[in-house]
């Protein structure tokens, strides 16, 4: 109950940041789920949809993510966390290394709260947002990349990626998961 008050602190620090707040269309977005998740699931920002209702991955990409979550065995409400180094949705699309990098101030006080094991990152930037480095996800993807203090850092594919090439990294995503599985 301490951990989800204090979640429910930073995601107030998260609505009237300012610097969040810049070059920003809609609501905040910090994230949901289980505060006490052993596994942590890392997007990119929010969509449109996202920054009307203010909860992370629930349009086209989230669906994805989140059938890829329950074919794990795992309910993506109950038993892991989901967030995005950037809690708005930024109005260029694409956010900025500046953008990325004020982001992991908030989401690491959110891991400092949860404390989960194992943390999946989807994509380059959710990449670059916890670990602070440029990844090539379609290289690293599938393993996990760093491993640091017993928390493991496991690289997949983004899921809008895979629902704009499905052809080139569906199977990719699908194997990914089973050894999310394996790991757990
Ligand atoms: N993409 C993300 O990275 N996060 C969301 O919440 C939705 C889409």
């Amino acid at each position: 109950m301490i951990k989800q008050q204090e979640l429910e602190r930073i995601a107030l620090e998260i609505e009237n940041c300012d610097i969040c707040k810049k070059d920003k269309i809609g609501v905040a977005v910090p994230g949901e789920g289980n505060p006490d998740a052993d596994i942590v699931f890392i997007g990119e920002a929010p969509g449109k949809k996202e920054a009307v209702e203010g909860r992370p991955f629930i349009g086209r990409s989230g669906q994805l993510l989140r059938n890829m979550i329950r074919s794990i065995g795992l309910d993506d409400e109950k038993d892991v966390y989901i967030t995005s180094p950037v809690k708005y949705l930024p109005e260029r699309g694409t956010p900025s290394s500046e953008e990325i990098a004020h982001g992991r101030t908030h989401l690491t006080q959110q891991f400092n709260v949860i404390q989960p094991r194992f943390i999946v990152l989807l994509g380059r930037v959710a990449a670059e947002g916890v670990l602070n480095r440029k990844v090539a996800v379609v290289k690293e993807r599938g393993q996990v990349i760093e491993e640091i203090g017993g928390v493991k850092y496991f690289l997949t594919y983004h899921p809008a990626a895979v629902l704009r090439f499905p052809t080139k990294f569906k199977l990719g995503m699908i194997e990914d998961f089973k050894k999310i599985k394996s790991l757990l």
